[in-house]
């Protein structure tokens, strides 16, 4: 039975050749890898990066480049093959990942006891705070839908990280009405919003995450500030219901 010693050493031995290496198609062999990678699942994992590979006690941790990890334990008798693309499958192969330049990874097991398990990161979209997002990029994102511009920054399927504090902050900043259809944003607007929240963004972590609900005095542009003169035009800061939730923004600057 494969103990520490074994464990590592198969991560030492695969490491140098999967590391790096992109995964074109996922395999399953056996009921077990079939149950454990749903088609949907491979489907995610195909395309993907392995950027490291790792050992947890005898969990083994191929980690991808989106932060998807695929942990393999390798029970009783589990191992793995390294082997070129074209080569026969070694008896047992219960799970293929066919990679880039010429190279499998096979898991075989003669008892079909080792287990495989697929933690996806859910599918979002790219992050917020990204330095290559560009304005293209980021209209491309939001421009497939008719939901309000201040509920498609909260989707994390559009773009990932913004909440209810920054998606109103970074719209103050751009001066867009919240309302705005985001389908109808412009790239000069899309360009304006980005600034918008990289200025929120940066703001916040100045701030390291120490603001509470219900401060005195918000350290927000129009976030907790309703009634309060904008600092930009003098107008009220308003508040208004979108999905549920309390949108904060300034009715004289934020335009549609
Ligand atoms: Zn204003």
């Amino acid at each position: 039975m494969p103990e520490l010693p074994e464990v590592a050493a198969a991560v030492r031995r695969i490491r140098p050749t999967v590391r790096g290496r992109r995964i074109v198609a996922v395999e399953p062999l056996h009921a077990a890898t079939r149950r454990a990678l749903s088609p949907a699942a491979r489907r995610r994992l195909a395309g993907r990066t392995i950027v490291d590979v790792a050992r947890r006690g005898k969990y083994q941790l191929l980690v991808l480049d989106d932060g998807t990890q695929l942990v393999a334990h390798f029970r009783l008798d589990g191992d793995w093959v390294v082997q070129g693309s074209a080569a026969p499958l070694p008896p047992h192969a219960r799970l293929v990942l066919r990679l880039d330049r010429d190279r499998s990874l096979v898991l075989t097991d003669p008892r079909a006891l080792a287990s495989v398990t697929c933690y996806l990161i859910p599918d979002i979209g790219p992050e917020a705070d990204a330095a290559d997002l560009t304005p293209d990029a980021l209209l491309e994102r939001l421009s497939g839908t008719r939901t309000a511009i201040k509920l498609a920054l909260l989707d994390q399927r559009r773009l990932a990280g913004l909440g209810n504090i920054y998606a109103a902050e970074a719209l103050w900043r751009a001066g867009i009405d919240p309302r705005t259809p985001a389908k109808d944003l412009t790239r000069p607007q899309a360009a304006h919003l980005l600034r918008g929240i990289r200025a929120a963004l940066r703001d916040g972590e100045r701030r390291a995450g120490r603001y509470r609900t219900g401060t005195r005095t918000a350290p927000f542009k129009v976030y907790d500030r309703a009634g309060a003169p904008c600092t930009r035009c003098g107008a009220e800061i308003a508040t208004l219901t979108q999905g549920g939730r309390t949108t904060y923004w300034c009715p004289g600057c934020q335009r549609p």
